[in-house]
């Protein structure tokens, strides 16, 4: 489905200034677009509307990839338990901890612990690793591990765990099922409910570029998060590996997914919108793009070099300094969140 061939950009800018929501055709409108002209003006009232709600601040949140092994088997992800070819690694609780503790020094502000569904980690182990995280520094701490029990959940976050990041992927109930054939959707959208009970900041998001996935499907995914209690939300093209079913599908289109990140900003507001790695693996400069396109979070890679490039969610993944990254938020006028970036949702 395409938009309304009737319709034009400056009434729903109009809108859109005016704060009022748009509706499903006019987000379908503005995700239609080609002309590079209005695409750079799309652009152009996303960062205006970034820098007005949220300021010039761009937070920087430390990722450490913790540990590689999954027990589930989603089609799109190099992880897969059914990807044999993988060298599977672990990080003990210590080393992760050291790690944390190493992002607090270079004056970061959150970590994200991310894995595969490792049930290796207990809710006993994670809990733990969170209380020590939170004794030696002052880091706001992100969890990112899959979907867990509600019981841990709690116990976590009574811990100090601050976010918990779990991507809805796609609300398209059909792709959804085509692509994490072992998830169930109510279950999965389920757990951010439980997550936003509990006094987490939630973070959600997709892919783009699914087998399948219209326009109407993105602009679907954008309502889903609006009508939800949801303060971040990450959304980068899908990109083929190898080694999983979805080997021989094409990537994600980078230009779309800039374009979707950009109405984004417009549709969800306050929402923070990371620049993501897939994002600048696929499109030329795309961490710089998506900054001027509404994004106003980077998660910098703080994984041990030595396991970095066994966490192969997706082949050739972009590798950035800290030091690139901060070069990269001045060179273009803005400035490093000093404080811990929470969401406003
Ligand atoms: N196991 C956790 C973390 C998954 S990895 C979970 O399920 O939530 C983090 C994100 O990487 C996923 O949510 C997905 O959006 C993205 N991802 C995984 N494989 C990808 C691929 N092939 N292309 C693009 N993004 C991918």
């Amino acid at each position: 489905m395409k938009g309304d061939a009737t319709m034009t950009i400056s009434p729903i800018f109009a809108k859109v200034r005016a704060g009022e929501d748009l509706t499903q055709d006019e987000i379908i409108f503005l995700l239609s677009i080609t002309d590079s002209e209005e695409k750079e003006k799309i652009f152009n009232l996303a960062e205006e509307l970034t820098i007005k709600y949220l300021g010039p601040e761009i937070h920087l949140r430390g990722i450490i990839e913790f540990s590689n092994y999954c027990s589930r088997n989603c089609n799109y992800c190099g992880l897969r338990l059914d990807n044999s070819k993988l060298v599977r690694y672990r990080m003990q609780p210590e080393e992760i901890v050291e790690c944390a503790e190493k992002i607090a020094d270079l004056g970061l502000k959150t970590v994200v612990l991310q894995s595969g569904e490792d049930f290796w980690y207990t809710k006993d182990m994670i809990r733990d690793i969170i209380s020590e995280i939170k004794k030696r520094t002052d880091l706001a701490i992100t969890l990112s591990l899959g979907e867990r029990k509600y019981e841990e959940l709690k116990v976590w976050r009574e811990a100090g765990a601050d976010r918990y990041l779990l991507k809805q992927e796609t609300v398209n109930q059909s792709i959804f099922a085509e692509i994490k054939p072992d998830s169930v959707y109510e279950e999965r959208f389920g757990i951010l409910k439980q997550l936003a009970d509990l006094g987490y900041q939630v973070g959600s998001g997709g892919m783009i570029g699914l087998p399948g996935q219209t326009v109407s499907d993105l602009a679907d995914d954008l309502i889903y998060i609006r009508e939800n209690p949801v303060g971040m939300a990450g959304f980068g093209p899908f990109i083929s590996h190898g080694d999983t079913p979805y080997s021989s599908l094409s990537n994600g289109d980078g230009e779309l997914a800039l374009l979707l990140l950009a109405v984004a900003r417009i549709v969800l507001k306050k929402v923070f919108l990371p620049a993501t790695t897939a994002l600048e693996t696929l499109v030329v400069d795309g961490r710089k793009k998506a900054i001027k396109a509404g994004a106003n979070v980077i998660m910098p890679n703080m994984t041990p070099i030595n396991y970095r490039k066994l966490y192969e969610i997706y082949p050739n993944k972009a590798q950035t300094t800290l030091d690139e990254v901060v070069d990269l938020i001045k060179s273009i006028g803005r400035v490093v969140g000093k404080g811990h970036g929470n969401t406003l949702i």
